[in-house]
């Protein structure tokens, strides 16, 4: 249904002066209706790149984003509405996403009018339907946005991005500003809404407790490749790419089997010259000579698919987090 096909992303010209940023690269995948698909990594791995370039926020200069075989370039240009209603996009910062100036009521109606030819009256109903499906009152319509808790104004960004009926919904970081006991809250909102409303999600996060709360299937980047992609249980329980193992052993186990933490090992290289074969090489322990002339390719593997020489050729056989 949403395809992310390849080849696609040699190149994205990223915002910043006179460097042409590889920022993701290569990555293909393919979204299933209905289904959570969570992408993880360090910040700097293209995380946000993806987000942006799947609504149409950034410019392609190779390879295609495909929903139901429409290419979303298409979302800018005329005609485009109609794809664009399809998708929409929650930023992590709602306080930077929301006009200050604006009364709840206009925040979340604003897609209304571009993709519906609602009235005022049926605009406020829909406002005030949306407002309770968030979990806030209809008389809050009239409130400003600094009147609100963060995670309140996390529930307006979501009641907004509902307003037009998407099927998509995007999702970059969406509960990383708020605190922990808030953050379940709105994760389970969303997790009720996708039941209800039958939506589909692409969440991005670098939180990989939230990822294993929300996520059907989950894709590792680095460096602005996809390097594993997998259903969760067997990212979380079988992990196959070592960069993969490396991020799990960084956090407290989500078993609660007591094992210990151990820190991330070294830094995301600068993405404007990024490292030569694997670009995860200066950092794995299992790198080869092979490792650091030629890039992987994303081959199967069970249940994942993985983009690892080691994995590939039988050296990298560690089963389980590292
Ligand atoms: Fe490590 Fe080589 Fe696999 Fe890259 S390709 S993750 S360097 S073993
Ligand atoms: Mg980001």
């Amino acid at each position: 249904w949403f395809d992310v096909s390849p080849p696609w992303l040699e190149r994205v010209l990223a915002r910043k002066p006179r460097a042409l940023l590889r920022a993701v690269d290569g990555v293909s995948f393919t979204l299933q209706r209905g289904e959570t698909l969570a992408l993880v990594g360090e910040s700097g791995c293209g995380k946000s790149t993806m987000a942006r370039l799947l609504v149409g926020l950034y410019g392609l200069t190779r390879g295609e984003v495909l929903i139901d075989g429409q290419p979303v370039s298409r979302l800018n240009e005329p005609g485009g509405r109609a794809l664009r209603r399809r998708l929409q996009m929650i930023f992590q910062d709602p306080y930077a996403s929301q006009n200050p100036r604006w009364r709840v009521e206009r925040i979340i109606a604003e897609p209304l009018l571009t993709h519906t030819r609602m009235d005022a009256a049926q605009r406020r109903a829909r406002v005030d339907e949306l407002l309770r499906q968030v979990g806030l009152d209809p008389s809050d319509r009239s409130r400003y946005p600094h009147q609100f808790s963060g995670g309140q104004r996390q529930r307006i960004s979501i009641a907004r991005a509902l307003a037009a009926h998407p099927e998509l919904l995007v999702c970059d970081e969406p509960t990383s500003a708020l605190d922990v006991s808030v953050q379940a809250q709105v994760l389970n909102l969303m997790k009720d809404l996708q039941r209800q409303l039958g939506l589909t999600y692409l969440f991005i996060s670098h939180n990989l407790a939230v990822v294993h709360h929300v996520a059907d299937r989950v894709g590792v980047m680095y460096l602005g490749r996809l390097v594993e992609l997998a259903p969760r249980d067997a990212v979380f329980g079988q992990p196959r790419h070592p960069y993969t193992r490396m991020l799990l052993s960084a956090i407290p186990d989500l078993r609660g089997t007591g094992k210990s933490r151990t820190p991330v090992a070294g830094e995301v290289p600068n993405p404007l010259n990024p490292p030569t074969g694997c670009t995860f090489h200066p950092r794995c322990p299992h790198a080869r000579e092979l490792c650091r002339v030629e890039a992987p390719k994303a081959l199967p593997a069970g249940e994942a698919v993985v983009a690892c020489h080691g994995v590939e050729l039988g050296w990298e056989t560690l089963q389980g987090p590292a």
